[in-house]
């Protein structure tokens, strides 16, 4: 051995020795934002999160690359809302060659044909603690950090729900008209508004009909409706008809299925988004 190859030898040795082994995190990848968000918050410094959906993405016509089952193989979690939401995952699990995956589908328990599980805030919170249990069935050693995360944010979406149900039982007008794909319809009902949306389906591939769209303004100018809501990451084209053609203004109310790059750089998180939808909903249905 070399001088010099001696002295790194006995280099690495010492660093080997005095300094900690770097925490170990938990590697996890979920499909859309809220997953994302609802994981960083329960996993905070313990836990590694990678949102699969590139920015802006559409996520109801997303199809996965060959480079997100890579992403996917290197990790010990992978989330994803439900078999409606992600059509593509079961099929996109099997091709993940990996023994140590733990595949945790949140929105499971929730069968209906509506698969935006997330905004329904109970809802939420129960996906919020399958993906804590995930975390506790693979990193048993930070078990009580998880339920102390999880209940924080159990919390937080309680609160929400609390400023929902206050706030929207007192609104004059009860007619949410949505220039969107049919994703409010759990919000809708647990606030006991009428839900509309431009668009007949649960995903935004088929757009409205012209007839669809004059049955919804005769909808909008019988029920005198001010504000129509457009929706995040498609183009609010249908939203801009129907203010054009009816003097309603538009307000936005967004799913949160995916964010752009900017709102994902902020830092923007799932709450805030659902507390400006409130702040939306408050005025577009004139509520005291
Ligand atoms: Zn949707």
């Amino acid at each position: 051995m070399s001088k010099k190859s001696a002295f790194l030898f006995f280099l690495i040795l010492l660093l080997n020795s005095t300094l900690p082994a770097a925490e170990k995190k938990l590697t996890v990848v979920t499909t859309l934002f809220p997953l994302y968000d609802f994981a960083r918050n329960i996993g905070q410094d313990k836990v590694a999160v990678t949102l699969l959906l590139p920015p802006g993405i559409e996520a109801h016509s997303y199809e996965p690359s060959a480079g997100d089952v890579l992403k996917v193989s290197g990790a010990e979690i992978f989330i994803y809302t439900s078999k409606l939401m992600e059509p593509w995952a079961e099929k996109f699990v099997r091709g993940v060659d990996s023994n140590k995956l733990l595949v945790v589908e949140a929105g499971e328990y929730f069968t209906a044909k509506d698969p935006h599980t997330w905004l329904d805030f109970s809802k939420a919170l129960a996906m919020v603690n399958r993906i804590r249990d995930a975390f506790i069935a693979k990193d048993v050693a930070n078990k009580f950090f998880y339920l102390a995360t999880a209940k924080q944010y159990n919390k937080m979406l309680t609160d929400l729900d609390a400023e929902y149900q206050k706030t929207l039982v007192g609104c004059q007008n009860k007619v949410l008209i949505h220039g969107g794909h049919f994703a409010f319809g759990y919000l809708a009902q647990r606030y006991r508004l009428r839900y509309i949306a431009a668009y007949k389906g649960f995903s935004p591939e088929a757009e409205p009909t012209p007839r669809n769209l004059a049955e919804l303004v005769d909808t909008i100018k019988q029920y005198k409706v001010k504000y129509i809501f457009y929706e995040e990451l498609i183009s609010p084209r249908v939203a801009e008809v129907l203010a054009q053609e009816t003097g309603a203004q538009l307000l936005k109310l967004s799913a949160a299925h995916n964010l752009t790059r900017k709102e994902l750089d902020r830092g923007v998180s799932f709450i805030e988004i659902m507390k400006a939808n409130l702040e939306n909903l408050k005025k577009g249905l004139l509520c005291q």
